[in-house]
């Protein structure tokens, strides 16, 4: 390290082990995290958050300022799985930083898509789950842990001065549909952790969430019962759901056609790293008008309401490549994501004009959609196995992360801290924050599709984006 460097504010020595969130903590979305010792930092996830502004849905991003301001001493960039509030940003937030990002083949798969869409020269360095790599004083882990896209990975992060794990989004999903059950073991055995930086979306929800392989039952059931053509909107990242809704179309006789540029670009994605069996076996849009209409099962884009992707335009009528007509069903496999829920509105009632069914599974008795966050028994499971010193929760907004510092002080954690973007957190022996202690701004692509500086919500309703959200 050169002196000059060393000579920066907020440097961490040889006896810090700093975590410094700059997006993600006190929101749900556009997650940068960096990790601080013996003068270097690791980053982990670099993702974008979808705000609401006077002239329509705007991309926003953390201000990198911080890190970009020493790009020296940034050892490692790690993207944990292929969610846009996870690695969204890379693109735009890239070239002001410029070191390699080192993450698993299905995220590497949709993540150099994206860079060449984009036209960003990054290099993507592939590496294997549960294997480990130096990055300057970091050693990392990659812990395959169940969530609602494939491979997404906790970190166990190692210094001299201490053992970090940070889980980035997860459930307990013993059968997933798509990768690995969730292995109870892995987290038993981890040995000593000092701090755990964990996934707050639903702490506040009691239970257990749902598998996703109990979603097939009912998904099959409601898909059988429809007499004309069906329309599945769901999450184009969720690429199990997508297997699952292969399955169901070989059972109930319909062919699977993806309606939306993001489906088409993820079904790729994973059927280049080994996901999607043989089974599913997707036709052309352009083919399934001609199909008999109970053999049609379109899966759609734009869940959200979204203006431009495929259910809009369906409900609009002006897709080219398919016309629903009085009696087909337009089934959400998706949530209504605090915020959207009047653009769904207003989208299901153009479909209900025109005399077709909506099914949503926010409203249904069956089961049709799962989430892929841990709810308050699953948080109380992985602190107990884990037990670690310190818990720090994040990807919540601040009521999430409270609810989630309760549980983990409930399952013997001694200390449980909360805060918000900017703040540094020193994960000791005597752990403490230090508040705002460094500008966490916001970045934004402007309609020319420049990056400048936003203003961050003021209203923290704003705030609550979808962490599945696909770019529109
Ligand atoms: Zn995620
Ligand atoms: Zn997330």
């Amino acid at each position: 390290m050169q002196p000059a460097l060393l000579n920066l504010p907020f440097t961490p020595g040889p006896d810090d082990l700093w975590f410094l969130p700059l997006g993600g903590c006190g929101e749900i979305g556009m997650n940068l995290n960096l990790f601080g010792h013996d003068g270097a930092w690791l980053m982990v996830d670099c993702g974008v958050t979808f705000e609401e502004t006077a002239k329509g849905q705007q991309v926003q991003m953390a201000d990198p300022a911080f890190i970009a301001d020493r790009a020296e001493q940034l050892a490692g960039f790690i993207v944990t799985h292929a969610h846009q509030d996870h690695f969204g940003a890379v693109p735009w937030l890239w070239p002001m930083l410029e070191a390699p990002v080192t993450t698993t083949a299905f995220t590497a798969n949709v993540l150099i898509g994206k860079l060449r869409r984009e036209r960003v020269d990054a290099p993507v360095m592939t590496v294997r789950e549960g294997s480990t790599h130096q990055f300057g004083p970091f050693t990392v882990t990659w812990l395959p842990i169940t969530h609602s896209t494939p491979e997404t990975n906790a970190l166990l992060i190692e210094t001299p001065v201490g053992r970090v794990l940070h889980t980035a989004d997860w459930k307990i999903d013993e059968n997933p549909v798509v990768g690995d059950g969730f292995d109870a073991r892995q987290w038993q055995q981890l040995g000593d952790i000092d701090a755990v930086i964990c996934d707050s979306t639903n702490a506040l929800s009691p239970g257990r969430s749902v598998s996703e392989a109990a979603l097939a039952a009912d998904l099959t059931e409601e898909i059988a019962g429809a007499p004309g053509r069906v329309v599945v909107g769901c999450f184009a990242s969720n690429i199990a759901r997508l297997q699952t809704l292969g399955h169901v179309a070989e059972q109930t006789g319909r062919y699977i056609a993806l309606f939306g540029r993001s489906l088409q670009q993820m079904a790729q994605a994973a059927r280049g790293a080994g996901y999607l069996a043989e089974s599913f076996n997707a036709i052309a849009p352009r083919d399934i008008g001609y199909l008999p209409r109970n053999e049609v099962l379109a899966i759609a884009t734009g869940s959200q309401g979204e203006v431009g992707a495929a259910l809009r335009r369906l409900a609009e009528d002006s897709h080219p490549d398919l016309n629903l007509d009085p009696g087909d069903r337009v089934l959400y496999s998706s949530r209504a994501i605090p915020g959207n829920e009047q653009r769904i509105k207003r989208l299901n009632a153009q479909f209900m004009e025109r005399g077709i069914d909506v099914v949503h599974a926010d409203a249904s008795n069956r089961l049709l959609h799962a989430s892929g966050h841990p709810c308050a028994e699953e948080l109380e499971d992985l602190y107990r196995w884990v037990a670690p010193r310190i818990a720090v929760p994040v990807h919540g907004e601040p009521e999430h992360m409270v609810a989630n510092a309760d549980i983990a002080r409930r399952a013997g954690a001694a200390v449980a801290l909360t805060g918000r973007n900017g703040d540094l957190f020193r994960l000791g022996q005597t752990p403490s924050v230090l508040r705002e202690a460094v500008p966490a701004g916001r970045m934004a692509v402007d309609d020319r599709g420049r990056i400048v500086p936003a203003l961050p919500a003021i209203d923290p309703q704003r705030l609550r984006v979808d962490p599945d959200l696909p770019v529109p």
